[in-house]
């Protein structure tokens, strides 16, 4: 099933045609729940690995306040996922009394100190062919973006905590058929429910802190009195996507480009992956696929706009950042 993103309200770079210039594509991913194979695009899935070549790992120390295995992880979204789907007389509690028992003890998690010493093997974000993804630039021949990270709070900056893989498909015959998985997670907010992708090419035009401050200031301006948002309906797509603009909100000061330089060569990056806390929100609704009416039978949890059930800091956005020279380099990743 495909997914499709409505045609824009107003077709922004025909009134303004400074934005022409600055048009971008970009490549929805629209993950939804399913189960894929190391064959397939996926958020959260097996990843076509080499049975001879050592998995991802990190050995940095990450700041742990409460740990969980990610089988546990599992199993709350389980237990949360059967309780909202089954019908619920009046007056009735939303978990059995077992059930309940379970998920406090997952909540109560395990003490920092069990942590085991590193290396720990990261987790699969996501698997991208380039069959799939129209915006997904591959260096030299490869065909295949793997990205993995350490579930834990610090996935932001330059650090093995989070990596790339570039590969060619064809060239991995046999595939690591028991694929590890870190002992214990810091955050169940950072393992992607396994998901199929759907990817679908849009245009976007930049947010409004990477343009000139006037032409932000007039577009905002026009937007509103047009009861749309720029930022909102007119700009970047939300959601998981490769290529295209940045975030449309950034806690960098503009005058600190140097953060976004690679760091291992300081050449400068551009935007690769964008790792969201959802589809759409309130604010860019309107980009909500038309295959994706809301649906008022359809159970709360998981959310209709949260198929992989990760979320960023407070709602935020995290930005993968691609060296220009050379994108085997660590990506640089931002909160924003
Ligand atoms: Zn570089």
């Amino acid at each position: 099933m495909t997914r499709t993103t409505p045609p824009r309200p107003l077709d922004v770079a025909s009134v303004f045609p400074e934005l022409a210039d600055m048009a971008r594509t970009a490549t929805r991913l629209h993950p939804r729940p399913g189960s894929p194979t190391v064959y397939d695009s996926s958020v959260g899935g097996p990843l076509l690995w080499p049975a001879d070549e050592p998995w991802a790992s990190c050995s940095q120390e990450h700041p742990v306040y409460r740990l969980n295995t990610p089988e546990e992880i599992r199993t709350l979204r389980r237990i949360l996922g059967d309780a909202w789907r089954r019908p619920r007389p009046p007056r009735t509690n939303l978990l059995s009394a077992e059930e309940d028992a379970v998920v406090g003890r997952i909540h109560a998690g395990h003490p920092p100190e069990l942590m085991p010493a590193g290396p720990h093997p990261l987790l699969p974000v996501a698997q991208l062919y380039a069959r799939d993804v129209p915006d997904l630039p591959c260096p030299g021949g490869t065909d295949l973006l793997q990205v993995l990270w350490c579930p834990f709070e610090d996935i932001e900056g330059c650090s093995q905590a989070v990596q790339l893989r570039w590969r060619r498909a064809a060239d991995v015959t046999e595939v690591l058929a028991d694929q590890p998985e870190p002992p214990y997670v810091g955050t169940d907010h950072h393992v992607p429910a396994p998901c199929v992708l759907h990817p679908e090419q849009v245009r976007e035009y930049p947010a409004g802190h990477d343009m000139d401050e006037d032409l932000d200031r007039r577009l905002y301006r026009w937007a509103e009195e047009r009861s749309l948002s720029y930022r909102g309906d007119l700009s970047v797509a939300p959601g998981w996507k490769v290529g295209g603009w940045a975030a449309p909100y950034t806690f960098r000061d503009p005058d600190e480009p140097d953060d976004l330089r690679c760091r291992e060569c300081r050449a400068p990056t551009a935007p690769l992956l964008t790792v969201p806390s959802g589809e759409w929100d309130g604010e860019s609704g309107s980009w909500r696929p038309l295959d994706d009416e809301p649906d008022e039978d359809a159970p709360p949890y998981p959310g209709p706009a949260d198929p992989t059930m990760v979320s960023v800091g407070r709602g935020y956005t995290l930005q993968f950042y691609g060296c220009t020279r050379e994108l085997r380099h660590l990506p640089v990743t931002v909160m924003q």
